[in-house]
């Protein structure tokens, strides 16, 4: 499945295309949010150091890297499954808070796609959305806590109006990644009301929370998977 359909959107090499969302896509997803990950690893785990823990970037290694083993033993499925399974291997691989709230994310997409081959934009908007609304139900945050979600609601948003404004799946997914980008920056100055970064208070004010900062990655890898690199 995969990059022919009937609105057709982009232009390619003289060709038009629709772009969505397949198997390979979501695969590609993944491997890209891995890698960043790998690259990240060390800022992420800096971030979470000065007003957590300190295993956000560990945390996130271990489970990128078991989500790329699970992916690769698996077979080519549907995007939906291949999420469903990248957000069971997330949540079984990771111990910290982090593991559960992207992995129900995920799971949570990968329920919305259901047994869609390839999603167009508005799908992968309602799966971001779902995606969003779990970890919104998992966490209890809401926006201003100093989570992940103060990336995550911008970016769905972000995605939402590019779509609604008529905007194909890639640019979508760029404006997302940029407004992912302005909400994690936004954290800086809010005192954390919400997972361990909350036990400092108000000194929790002036760092850069890790989960939006990963935020950031999630939703950068998912920008690159979706461009048109062939016509
Ligand atoms: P832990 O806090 O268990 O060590 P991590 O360090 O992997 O887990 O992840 C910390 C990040 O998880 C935080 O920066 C924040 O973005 C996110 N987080 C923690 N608790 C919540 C929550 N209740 N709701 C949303 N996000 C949360
Ligand atoms: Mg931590």
């Amino acid at each position: 499945m995969g990059r022919a359909g009937e609105h057709p959107r982009a232009a390619v090499g003289g060709l038009t295309v629709t772009v969505l969302l397949d198997a390979d896509g979501v695969r590609g997803w993944m491997a890209g949010m891995a890698k960043a990950v790998d690259r990240e690893r060390d800022r992420l785990t800096e971030l979470d150091a000065a007003i957590g823990d300190g295993d956000h970037g560990i945390s996130l290694q271990r489970g990128f890297t078991a989500v790329e083993a699970a992916l690769s033993a698996a077979s080519a499925g549907t995007p939906g499954a291949v999420l469903m399974l990248a957000g069971r291997t997330l949540v079984s691989s990771v111990g910290g808070a982090s593991g559960p709230l992207y992995g129900s994310a995920l799971r949570a997409m990968g329920k919305a796609l259901a047994d869609s081959g390839g999603a167009d934009a508005e799908q992968v908007v309602a799966g971001l959305a779902a995606a969003r609304d779990a970890i919104a139900a998992l966490g209890g945050a809401r926006g201003g806590d100093k989570t992940m979600l103060d990336a995550w609601i911008p970016a769905v948003d972000g995605f939402d109006s590019a779509v609604a404004a008529g905007e194909a799946l890639q640019a979508a997914a760029l404006a997302a990644a940029a407004a992912a980008e302005g909400g994690a920056e936004a954290t800086v100055p809010l005192e954390a009301r919400k997972g361990r970064a909350s036990y400092l208070g108000p000194r929790s004010v002036g760092h850069l929370d890790p989960g939006a900062a990963s935020t950031v990655l999630l939703f950068r890898a998912l920008a690159d998977a979706v461009q048109v690199t062939g016509g």
